[in-house]
């Protein structure tokens, strides 16, 4: 981690460094700087209304690092530091914990009706402030301000959803074995949960969390990724104007292993859950097993996207476009690997070349349509062009893009390329870019065999018009989501998770509460 870090402070240097550099250079340069003062009236706007916040919340209370220190936040897309925010670490979060304990003694009590009302006025405030936190939300991860603003929406319905779950955590009774005895199952919130979080979805995979557990009682501690802690931030500040009581959520961000540590250490954290990468998964799985507590894990992924020959080639590009590049390729469902049958090949490669050539790059403030923003920092640019560089080693060939993009900075163009081999690190391993491999298969058990070779089981997309054979390969494939005919799949309602080494436990739909909640058994006798 200590390296992960340092290679994070020097991506923020190397970038504020370029921005600097490159300022009064070349045509690039004005529209760079055309577009950094959008983001900094952007920043500005959002400031003086209270939107961006600098400090961690702790137990209801703005809070610096004990130390003083901070920690700059980035906008990928100009390398502009947007703020610099408090960097916390193991005395801050053991407060934050314990903020949430005393939190949840009054919290767990109140009634689901109660929690209830706060969640969906919590989802009324989210909403009716949808374009300031999607403007934040650009100004930090770099997504176009449609696709932010959309998240927000996304981030949303899990509040408004899990609103309505609150009042539907039933237990069970039980026939019992003995005629004086009366058997009952009562489910109760497990207690406080700490919430790790990633930076592609800076709202979502917060709410995500953070409604069930406060939907049945529990009380959290959540650290979003220094990257993007500002849309978490603003997030807190509405959850305390929505009447959920100070205390019951809790953000800090810094350290991360510091505050992981914290977090795995404390035997009143009760559960841990994780949004991120496999690699980190691991680690908290084995450091909770030191508290027993409960754990869910949503990693990462490695999503095959298969297209049939007797797929419509039009619902095919689309499907693929939309799971492919979507947060320019920076999300655990995007399609990783695009496998298309050798019958279909030409006219799939061709037609999904051209519209990966018309897609839009640009900064997220961009007046009209940028369908592929910024990626998130240049390790991040480093990652995909080792990869296609790989590839093209080993004798892929690029039909469109292959390069980092002419707006600079992060930004990469939308690529694809063909005569990808299994060999090749790009076709074992998360790209999170823009870049479609397309690979050639002949049968429909080679590609379930390709599809399923693979450590990962998020997400897999299938593009067919047989019905038989849409169940047939859905039932086959090792993978927790099946998109058929559709490239996006996730919401609110439906169960959110991998198999194998992509997690453990569910998000989201009526499944997604029962990761805050313990069963108890509770066995009346001498009833007679
Ligand atoms: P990451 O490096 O694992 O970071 C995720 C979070 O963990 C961040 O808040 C990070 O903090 C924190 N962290 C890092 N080291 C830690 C440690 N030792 N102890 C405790 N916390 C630690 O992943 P990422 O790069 O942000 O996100 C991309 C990954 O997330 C991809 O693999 C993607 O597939 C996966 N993802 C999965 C899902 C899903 O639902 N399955 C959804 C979205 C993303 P800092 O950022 O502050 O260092």
């Amino acid at each position: 981690m200590a390296s992960a870090r340092i290679a994070k402070a020097f991506t923020r240097r190397s970038l504020t460094h370029r921005f600097t550099a490159t300022r009064t250079q070349s045509l690039f340069c004005c529209q760079a700087h055309q577009m950094s003062t959008d983001a900094s009236s952007a920043a500005a706007r959002l400031s003086s209304s209270g939107f961006i916040r600098s400090q961690g919340f702790i137990g209801g209370k703005w809070t610096d690092a004990y130390d003083g220190k901070t920690i700059e936040v980035i906008n990928p897309a100009t390398g502009e530091v947007i703020t610099n925010v408090s960097c916390m670490g193991a005395r801050e979060t053991n407060d934050a914990i314990a903020s949430a304990q005393e939190a949840f003694i009054s919290w767990s009590k109140v009634t689901a009706a109660e929690r209830s009302k706060c969640l969906r006025k919590w989802y009324d405030l989210l909403m009716s402030h949808k374009e300031e936190l999607g403007q934040l939300m650009t100004l930090e991860q770099g997504k176009p301000l449609k696709e932010a603003i959309g998240e927000v929406g996304y981030g949303a319905s899990f509040v408004e959803f899990f609103a309505e779950e609150a009042k539907r955590v039933y237990g069970d009774i039980i026939p019992a074995t003995l005629s004086d005895r009366r058997l009952f199952v009562v489910k109760q919130p497990v207690g406080v949960v700490g919430a790790i979080t990633p930076w592609n979805f800076p709202l979502a995979m917060i709410t995500r969390k953070v409604a069930p557990a406060l939907a049945c009682g529990c009380t959290v501690v959540v650290k979003p990724s220094e990257l993007t802690p500002l849309t978490a931030l603003a997030a807190a500040e509405l959850s305390v104007q929505a009447g959920i009581p100070r205390g019951a959520v809790n953000v800090v961000m810094g350290n991360a292993s510091e505050i992981g540590d914290a977090l795995l250490a404390s035997p009143q954290v009760r559960k841990i859950t994780f949004t991120g990468s496999t690699a980190v998964g691991k680690k908290l799985m084995a450091g909770a097993a030191a508290t027993v507590k409960k754990i869910s894990l949503e990693l990462g992924g490695n999503a095959p996207c298969i297209i049939f020959d007797d797929a419509d080639l039009d619902v095919a590009v689309k499907g693929a476009l939309a799971s492919k590049f979507r947060n320019s390729g920076q999300t655990c469902v995007c399609a990783n690997r695009v496998l298309v049958q050798e019958g279909i090949f030409e006219k799939f490669a061709d037609a999904f070349s051209k519209a990966v050539e018309n897609m839009k790059v640009g900064h997220g403030f961009t007046e009209g349509a940028v369908d592929v923003g910024p990626l998130i920092n240049d390790a991040a640019v480093h990652k995909v062009e080792s990869f296609v560089q790989d590839a093209i080693s080993k004798g892929a060939k690029v039909l469109v893009g292959g390069k980092k993009h002419s707006l600079g900075m992060t930004f990469y163009e939308p690529t694809v390329l063909t005569d990808v081999k299994n060999e090749m690190i790009l076709a074992r391993e998360e790209i999170f870019g823009p870049v479609a491999p397309l690979q050639k298969f002949k049968t429909e058990e080679e590609a379930i065999r390709k599809a399923n070779d693979t450590n990962a089981g998020l997400a897999a997309y299938i593009f067919t018009t047989n019905m038989q054979r849409s169940w047939r390969v859905s039932e086959a494939l090792e993978y927790g989501l099946v998109g058929v005919n559709e490239g996006l799949i996730s919401t609110e309602v439906a169960p959110f998770g991998g198999v194998k080494q992509s997690g453990l436990g569910r998000e989201g739909s009526k499944y997604g509460i029962d990761e805050y909640l313990e069963m108890k058994y509770i066995c009346m006798g001498n009833m007679n």
